[in-house]
């Protein structure tokens, strides 16, 4: 035997749940809200559409119960209104309404309702369709969730936990969708010098241990705003949007101190100094490509000069 006031089975799983019921009839919200308390649901209310729409903004509900017919703002507005904010659009929103007509069920769907259900509305059709649509937003979250780490796997170099080639792809792609052309931008490219005798002399292994190390110091050189990205081998990009005056040299060269102001601790007793040479440009967003390969030749110069150097600047 349950103790009184305890919830139905049907919605245990969704205990937590709330539902914003959006009527303009005092006894209709009444009679939905016992039926949902009873249930189980956490509920809120709203007398129209607007009112709706604030309680939507300061409680983000798990589910709308929405009319149809009401002053202020009406259901089918109140809907676009949920659809256009990015905030908001995922709120799963049932339409019960009196507007019972085939043309109205498909008005209110096509707005992007997850259902329809007429007034007057049994409370164990309502109970049932409400958990339905929870159950069906809660598969979606989870969905969405997976990809998002199927995505962040997909871009993150599995070695040193930066980015990879294809999460500066993503970036500029993205730079590209939102900003104008002549966004400022500045590149600078790091490749490790001397590595090739590194992994001769200390193993494959221990090349690996070295390569996380560097790429360490270098994202401490750099800011949270900053694409720091493992290009391929020994070397990695920085992609830095609006860079200031002389920042991305100025960055270049805090890289490159960062990396040869210690040796590397590579296992017990076992350090190695190592340093970078880098080259580095600025410019602007359309031009990456040919920025791209003014960083590659600058690196080119850096090693000519020497290696443990910076080349370039604004
Ligand atoms: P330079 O100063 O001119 O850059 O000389 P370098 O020896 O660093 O350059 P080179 O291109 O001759 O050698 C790079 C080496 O990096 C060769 C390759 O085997 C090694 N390498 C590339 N990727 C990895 C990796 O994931 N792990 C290890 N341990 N070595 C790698
Ligand atoms: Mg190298
Ligand atoms: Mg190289």
């Amino acid at each position: 035997m349950k103790p009184e006031g305890e919830p139905m089975d049907a919605a245990s799983s969704e205990a937590l749940a709330t539902i914003l019921v959006v009527d303009d009839s005092r006894t209709i919200r009444r009679i939905l809200s016992n039926a949902l308390l009873a249930a189980g649901y956490a509920v809120v209310q709203a007398g129209n559409g607007q009112e709706g729409l604030d309680v939507c903004r300061a409680d983000h509900p798990d589910l709308v119960l929405l009319d149809i017919d009401m002053p202020v703002l009406n259901g089918l507005e109140t809907m676009r209104a949920l659809q256009s904010d990015p905030e908001l659009a995922g709120i799963p929103v049932l339409f019960l309404t009196a507007r019972t007509s085939g043309a109205d069920v498909a008005e209110g769907l096509g707005l992007g309702a997850r259902d329809y259900l007429r007034k007057p509305c049994e409370a164990s059709e309502l109970l049932a369709r409400v958990q339905v649509a929870l159950a069906r937003r809660q598969a979606e979250m989870e969905l969405a969730l997976k990809a998002q780490e199927l995505d962040d796997l997909s871009t993150t170099d599995q070695l040193t936990a930066l980015g990879n080639r294809r999460r500066l792809d993503v970036a500029v792609s993205q730079l590209r969708a939102r900003h104008e052309p002549e966004l400022p931008i500045g590149l600078a490219m790091i490749d490790i010098d001397r590595f090739k005798v590194i992994n001769d002399t200390m193993g494959h292994l221990d090349g690996d241990t070295v390569l996380i190390l560097v790429a360490r110091r270098l994202r401490s050189a750099v800011g949270d705003d900053d694409t720091l990205v493992r290009w391929g081998g020994e070397e990695f990009l920085l992609l830095r949007v609006k860079p200031g005056a002389d920042s991305i040299a100025e960055t270049a060269e805090e890289m490159r101190a960062s990396v040869c102001r210690w040796p590397l601790a590579v296992g017990i007793d076992l350090v190695v100094n190592v340093s970078v040479s880098v080259g580095c440009v600025t410019g602007v967003l359309a031009d990456f490509d040919a920025l791209l390969a003014v960083v590659d030749e600058r690196l080119y110069a850096a090693k000519e000069a020497g290696r443990n150097c910076v080349v370039g600047g604004a």
